[in-house]
């Protein structure tokens, strides 16, 4: 039994969820990872095999990824890998927090909203006052909260400065109003970090990002789990927010109209991540597709010696091993404080569409097995499709590139 699910006697037939690969592929070489990176991946690695794959069937049809779950990657030191010691952390390098989404990819898996949480702890860190940073930080690092990032509404998305929602000072409280829409970990998620307009009559300038507690919250609800394409095991929601009070203190750091500048500042980091996943998860798909095109015979060979496949696995592995060596150059741009937008813009676009490229690619030599759910390469296929779509579409991507090159 290998990973494509092939197992070999009833040529295709097995169920094939399960991703053992049965011989480790030639993957990129990140320069960077030390014997502790590769400590800290394998103890990410174990944690998938133990903890998600027997329960992967289960939480898919759950349509969300349970707490336990996250206490145990708590626990492990996988959530506060690179938050600060004083906080409950590791006090790693962010090359950690690249670990992990890489192991996460190669595991097979998007569902789980450990990312979006990882951004949102990030946001605190970066701008938050001490008191926040010591009231939330060691929660998302034990895993006993669970955090989202809620921008979108239903009436915009890319465009985060139309926001509709207010966060309106009222005494000693912001009163807030409105809907959000999309949102990754959402029905989870007892700690949001909320995109809101403080001053609805400005653009940019009116927007504040609040942290609100959710638990217990008068006036809040989650609305139904939202049905996807992909992510089946992600927990994705609409919010609202009816008159909802939440002290002054929830205000991200101490200034209001600052929403718009930190969104812009953490957002190279969101669109690396997003890199990353799209790299580890072609190189999942590159595995189990090899498995697959080793095993299953047509016109009495294997689908692997047709020159057709050949050349287009070599072309996949060509552009994962150059999609590496730029994410791993935009890594160590941002632990220097060097990577712009437009760099992280290119991770994210080129990314994801030689993500989806690649999956749809590797599905299609799978032939009508490819097309099957019980077959990893379909779930990673539907998975594929949204990273064009969130964290910035590609076309903002590029946008943002092209506004670089028109500059005067
Ligand atoms: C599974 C999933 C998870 C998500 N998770 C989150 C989350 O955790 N938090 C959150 O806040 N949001 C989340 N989102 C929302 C996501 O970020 C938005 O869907 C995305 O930003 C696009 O916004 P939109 O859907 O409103 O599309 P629109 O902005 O309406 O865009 C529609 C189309 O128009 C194009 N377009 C828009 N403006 C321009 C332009 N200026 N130039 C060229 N083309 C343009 C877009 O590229 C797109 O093709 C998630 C979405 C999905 C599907």
């Amino acid at each position: 039994m290998v990973a494509s699910g092939i197992d070999g006697e009833s040529q295709g037939h097995a169920p094939a969820n399960a991703i053992t690969p049965a011989k480790e592929t030639p993957m990129p070489n990140h320069l960077w990872m030390t014997e502790d990176h590769r400590a800290f991946a394998e103890t990410v690695a174990r944690f998938y095999t133990e903890e998600m794959q027997p329960n992967r069937e289960k939480w898919t049809a759950d349509g969300v990824v349970p707490r336990d779950f996250w206490r145990k990657a708590g626990d492990l030191g996988i959530l506060g890998a690179t938050a600060p010691e004083a906080y409950g952390g590791l006090g790693l390098s962010r090359h950690f927090d690249a670990v992990t989404f890489i192991e996460q990819g190669k595991a097979g898996d998007s569902g789980w909203g450990v990312s979006v949480h990882n951004i949102a702890m990030h946001y605190i860190l970066a701008f938050g006052t001490e008191a926040q940073k010591h009231a939330w930080i060691p929660k998302l690092v034990s895993g006993e909260h669970i955090a989202a990032i809620a921008m979108t509404e239903p009436g915009t998305g890319s465009d985060l400065q139309a926001v509709r929602t207010t966060a309106i000072k009222d005494g000693n409280e912001y009163v807030i109003n409105g809907s959000k829409t999309f949102i990754t970990n959402g029905g989870s998620a007892d700690i949001l970090l909320l995109v809101a307009k403080t001053d609805p009559k400005s653009r940019s300038k009116g927007i504040s990002l609040l942290i609100v507690e959710t638990n217990d919250l008068a006036g809040y609800a989650v609305g139904k789990r939202l049905k996807k394409l992909g992510m089946k095991r992600n927990d994705t929601a609409e919010l609202s927010f009816d008159n909802v009070r939440v002290p002054l203190t929830a205000l991200l750091g101490s200034e209001e109209g600052q929403g718009f500048y930190q969104l812009m500042k953490q957002l190279p980091w969101e669109r690396l991540i997003v890199g990353y996943m799209s790299l580890a998860a072609s190189e999942c798909a590159m595995r189990v597709t090899l498995d697959y095109v080793k095993e299953r015979k047509a016109f009495g060979q294997r689908v692997m010696d047709f020159q057709n496949t050949r050349f287009k696995l070599a072309e996949a592995q060509t552009k994962i091993e150059l999609l590496a060596a730029f994410l791993d150059q935009c890594l160590a741009e941002l632990d220097l404080g060097q990577l712009t937008p437009e760099k992280a813009a290119m991770a994210k676009w080129w990314g994801t569409q030689m993500q989806c490229d690649i999956i749809d690619e590797c599905l299609q030599l799978h032939g009508g097995y490819g097309y099957m759910s019980e077959y990893l390469i379909s779930e990673l296929y539907a998975d594929a499709r949204v990273q064009k779509i969130y964290g910035g579409t590609n076309e903002i991507m590029k946008e943002i590139i092209a506004r670089d090159l028109d500059r005067d």
